[in-house]
Parts: C-alpha cells; sequence; structure tokens
C-alpha cells in the first residue's frame, strides 16, 4: 500500500498561554476548505476497517465522500443514521484505537482526522438543524430508560424511532450523564449537549429529571406504571478510593466531585452560584486516564498555581486520549509518573503533602499493561490539595433495591448476549455493564439493546 505523503490537516486551537485562564473551547474546529483537504486523502478503501472499528458503524467513507463532493448535508444524514451525537463524537471519542486507529494510511503515515471531520459535519447540522427527528407508525407500547448519559440517549433515539413511547428517567436536574457533569466545557462546551438532546426530545422522547430510579421510582413500580421494557444505562458514577491514610483531609476530593461541582454546580463562580470549591497553590492529581487530565486543566482554570499528575506507570501507559495527554502538557501540568501515593500528610485538618514510593515496570498483567512494581524509595510532593481519579463503578442504587438484580461482584450488571439482565424485559448497557469505558461504546450497546428490546416487545405483543 502506497503512503499518503499528505500531512494531515491541522485543526486549530487556542492559545496554551491564554486557554488555561478560561473556559471556552480549545479544539476551534475545522472550516469548509480544511474539511474538504483533509476528506481527499481518505482513500476509499473496499474493506473499510474504520468502519468495523466504530461501535456504532458510522459509514465513514461514505460521508468523507460527500464532504470530498460538497454534499455537507448527505455527509450529516450519513452520520446520524448511526451516530445521534455526532458533535459530541467528533470531539470526544478516542479515535486512535477506534476509527483512526484502523485506517490503512495510519499504517505508513498519518490515518485520516475522522474525529475532525466527524466534529465538522455534527456543528454543520445543527447550525443547519437537519437532524432527522422523524419516527416510525406510533406503537402504543411504553419504554422506560434509566439516565440520560450517551448509552441511554442512543437506546431512547433508537427505540423511540421505531414509534415507542419512550420516557427516561434521569437522577440528576440537568441531561447527559458525563457528558454534562464530567466532561469540562473547554472540551465539550454544553451547549453542543443540549442541542444534541433536543433532537431526541423533539423526536417525542419524554424526560424526567430528578427522578432516582431504585430510590424515588424502583423498578418494579416503573412495570407496575405500564412500561413494558426498562433500558437501565446508570453509568459508573460510584468513585474508587486509593484506600491509604489521609484520605479524609480538607482538600481531598474525587475527580467525580471535583468536576460535577464545576460543570454542574458553577463553583469557580461562587459566590454568584452557591457550591464552593477551594483549589489554590499546588494540586496533586492521581491518576492517568481522561479523568485525571480533566481534573487537572480544570484545577489549573480555576486558580491552581501549580497542577501536578501522579500516575503510577510510565507515559506510554497513560489512558488517557493522546490529544488530552498533548493539551495537559502544553498548558503546564506536570507529570511525575512512576509514582503511587502512600500517604497522605495533613495538619489542622488540611491537606499537606503526599508521600509517594517510586515504581517501576514488571511484566505485563491481565489488562496488558506492564504492572507496576515497587521499588522501596519514596518521595513526598508538597500540595494543597489532591484529586483522586483512579476510577468508579457502577453506583449501586439500583441493585441494592431491586429484587433479583444480578450483578458481578464489582457492581456491574450481568446482562446475556441481547443486553436482558436476570430481569425479565430489563436491560441494561453503558458503563453500568462494562465499568468506566467511553461515550461511543456506551452508545453502541445503548443502540444494539434498543434492537433487542424492539424483538423483546414485538414477541410480546
Ligand atoms: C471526567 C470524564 C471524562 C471522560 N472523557 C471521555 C472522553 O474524552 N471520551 C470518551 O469516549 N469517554 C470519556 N469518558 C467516559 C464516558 O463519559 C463514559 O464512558 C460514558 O459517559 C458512559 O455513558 P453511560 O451512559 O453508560 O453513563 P453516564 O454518562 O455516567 O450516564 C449515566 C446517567 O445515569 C444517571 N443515573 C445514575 N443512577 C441513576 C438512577 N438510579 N436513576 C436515574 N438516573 C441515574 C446519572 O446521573 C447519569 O446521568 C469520561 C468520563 C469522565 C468521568
Amino acid at each position: 500500500m502506497a503512503a499518503n505523503k499528505t500531512p494531515r490537516t491541522k485543526m486549530p486551537e487556542q492559545d496554551p498561554l491564554k486557554r488555561t485562564s478560561n473556559f471556552l473551547e480549545v479544539a476551534l474546529g475545522y472550516a469548509v476548505e480544511d474539511a474538504k483537504k483533509e476528506a481527499i486523502r481518505c482513500i476509499d478503501c473496499k474493506n473499510p476497517r474504520c468502519v468495523q472499528a466504530c461501535p456504532v458503524s458510522v459509514k465513514i467513507p461514505e460521508f468523507i465522500k460527500q464532504i470530498m463532493n460538497d454534499d455537507m448535508d448527505g455527509a450529516f444524514d450519513t452520520i446520524y443514521e448511526d451516530n445521534i451525537l455526532p458533535s459530541i463524537c467528533g470531539r470526544v471519542c478516542p479515535q486512535e484505537s477506534q476509527c483512526e486507529g484502523a485506517c490503512v494510511l495510519g499504517i505508513k503515515g498519518e490515518p485520516v482526522s475522522i474525529g475532525a471531520l466527524e466534529r465538522f459535519v455534527g456543528d454543520y447540522g445543527m447550525e443547519k438543524n437537519l437532524a432527522d427527528t422523524s419516527v416510525d407508525e406510533e406503537k402504543p407500547q411504553k419504554v422506560a430508560v434509566v439516565g440520560s448519559g450517551p448509552a441511554g440517549l442512543a437506546n431512547a433515539a433508537s427505540l423511540r424511532r421505531r414509534g415507542y413511547q419512550v420516557t427516561v428517567f434521569e437522577a440528576l436536574h440537568e441531561y447527559g450523564g458525563v457528558l454534562t457533569y464530567g466532561i469540562p466545557e473547554f472540551r465539550l462546551p454544553k451547549e453542543i449537549v443540549n442541542k444534541e438532546i433536543d433532537n431526541l426530545k423533539e423526536m417525542g422522547v419524554t424526560f424526567v429529571k430528578n427522578a432516582i430510579i431504585g430510590k424515588s421510582i424502583t423498578i418494579e413500580q416503573l412495570k407496575e406504571d405500564g412500561f413494558e421494557a426498562i433500558f437501565v444505562g446508570s453509568g459508573a458514577g460510584l468513585p474508587s478510593s486509593l484506600g491509604i491514610p489521609g484520605e479524609n483531609y480538607n482538600g481531598v476530593y474525587f475527580a467525580n466531585e471535583f468536576l460535577t461541582r464545576v460543570n454542574l454546580m458553577r463553583s469557580n463562580t461562587f459566590p454568584s452560584h452557591a457550591t464552593p470549591i477551594k483549589v489554590g497553590g499546588t494540586v496533586a492529581v492521581v491518576g492517568g486516564g481522561n479523568v485525571a487530565m480533566d481534573a487537572a486543566r480544570t484545577a489549573k482554570r480555576i486558580g491552581a498555581k501549580d497542577v501536578m499528575i501522579i500516575y503510577r506507570r510510565d507515559k506510554d501507559s497513560l489512558p488517557a486520549r493522546l490529544e488530552e495527554i498533548h493539551h495537559a502538557e502544553e498548558e503546564g501540568i506536570e507529570m511525575n509518573l512512576l509514582y503511587n501515593p502512600v500517604e497522605i500528610y495533613g495538619a489542622d485538618y488540611e491537606v499537606k503533602a503526599v508521600r509517594c514510593e517510586r515504581m517501576k515496570l514488571g511484566e505485563k498483567d491481565a489488562s496488558g499493561r506492564r504492572r507496576p512494581l515497587p521499588t522501596g524509595e519514596y518521595k513526598t510532593f508538597d500540595i494543597d490539595s489532591i484529586i483522586i481519579a483512579i476510577g468508579q463503578k457502577p453506583n449501586p442504587i439500583i441493585k441494592q433495591n431491586t429484587m433479583g438484580l444480578d450483578t458481578h461482584e464489582w457492581g456491574g450488571i450481568i446482562t446475556d448476549e441481547k443486553h436482558m439482565t436476570s430481569l425479565d424485559g430489563v436491560f441494561a448497557g453503558g458503563d453500568a455493564v462494562t465499568g468506566a469505558a467511553t461515550v461511543i461504546l456506551a452508545m453502541g450497546t445503548g443502540k444494539d439493546a434498543a434492537g433487542s428490546m424492539d424483538e423483546y416487545l414485538r414477541n410480546k405483543a
């Protein structure tokens, strides 16, 4: 295969020095000419591996060809058939390990910037209001969706398109799940999330907020209320702790809480908004995934002088998207790699320092990454706050209040190959089943489960 020597078309970005003092979007998106220039790089493979690598099977070469031919409306329709959140996925999908990771151009050169093209088309369609919100013939059956994150939204849209009467129940006072309360504004503006959700409202999906299924309404009650099938997409919002001394000092945050305070409660504007947050001086963020990078970059934006990542493996093992790591480094986030916190020190109830053990890498573990091993050498970092971002598990509320719902020991809901749980008519998907994963994987399971739920409801009728 011949290498495509044309370099990828770069997306303009906000200057790193300026952007650390604002929450405006960092990546600014392609102009039409950029999109066309990038689209021409696609060689339209006979066997497009990019489509196979996309969890919702977007017809990538088709929409790229439409961009090339200046048919932007067509490109939007093509994407929207398979992906109801194109502006979101174009911004946050880990393309390097999905569509772009499979692009043949990447073998000898740079893959096509599929994510940037998807974002361009998604934003174009949003501006022109092109989303097809039509639905098939109305069906009387009622379906409940628990959670308004990407899994729930994809499930709700797929079922509503088939004509079912769909209601989404959300525990919080805003919709979107992690897209709204987790991923910061400078990566994913909330206006984009709200507009994509508005399309579902226009389709006729009903949204109910402040409804905690398993607490305010049980699964049993949903069934009694006539919901004939239920999809649980309640995510993985329960943070894991380090389990080391000192985690109770003031100034120790879990990343979820920290990001929710800023994204949802606007703590950075306290006292205009009621929920305060205290971050100044030096902040350590423990972890190496997207959540850690988001927390670190947010801390910098709300006034921390110095921000460091503490991660127990090396740079190549960082699970965050490459773009996030690159942006974090550009913004001056210091990477303290191969360190593992063993104790948080404090005085007068406040965090003062974190003691870390130096690690080295051993053989590969079950995750396929080299296992971090202790060396017996230690270093103490003086800090003023510490944010823990080492992973999340599914919240146990639904399990605790639903008789007969089987879960794994770690909390994930057990489903069969049709995404049905141990309860008849109750399906599940997204992070609630897989544990913390990605937006597009959550959407993929939500969409697949909708197919199974349709089959279930047809057989029932
Ligand atoms: C800070 C952060 C950054 C991330 N960055 C990326 C990224 O860049 N790219 C990427 O692909 N992935 C990223 N992820 C992961 C991705 O966001 C998740 O994998 C994805 O959102 C999972 O979707 P979901 O619908 O399963 O769950 P969620 O998005 O968690 O949504 C679940 C929803 O269910 C609601 N809920 C929970 N319990 C109940 C209940 N009992 N009753 C009613 N509602 C309930 C919750 O309030 C929430 O709104 C990130 C995650 C975080 C936390």
